[in-house]
């Protein structure tokens, strides 16, 4: 029987974050081949890259305002 897993990535159709994962996937902390238990749809290594994707780009758009708001701070 394999596990769910609360993931870092959401289902692409229905914004699920609970996986069914094989144990072996789950131990070595891969999602690919995971199943959304709410609608069934199957996680592929290319969702996973775009998730990943997704997040450096809300990283770095953070850190970005950061660094901004610092910078107009010392200016007005
Ligand atoms: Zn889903």
């Amino acid at each position: 029987m394999g596990r769910t897993k609360s993931a870092a990535i959401e289902c692409p159709q229905c914004g699920n974050k609970t996986f069914k994962l094989s144990a072996e996937k789950h131990a070595k902390g891969e999602f690919d081949g995971a199943v959304c238990i709410d609608c069934g749809r199957v996680i592929s290594e290319d969702d996973i890259r775009a998730k990943a994707i997704d997040v450096a780009e809300n990283e770095i758009r953070s850190m970005a305002s950061r660094i901004l708001g610092d910078v107009f701070k010392k200016r007005s």
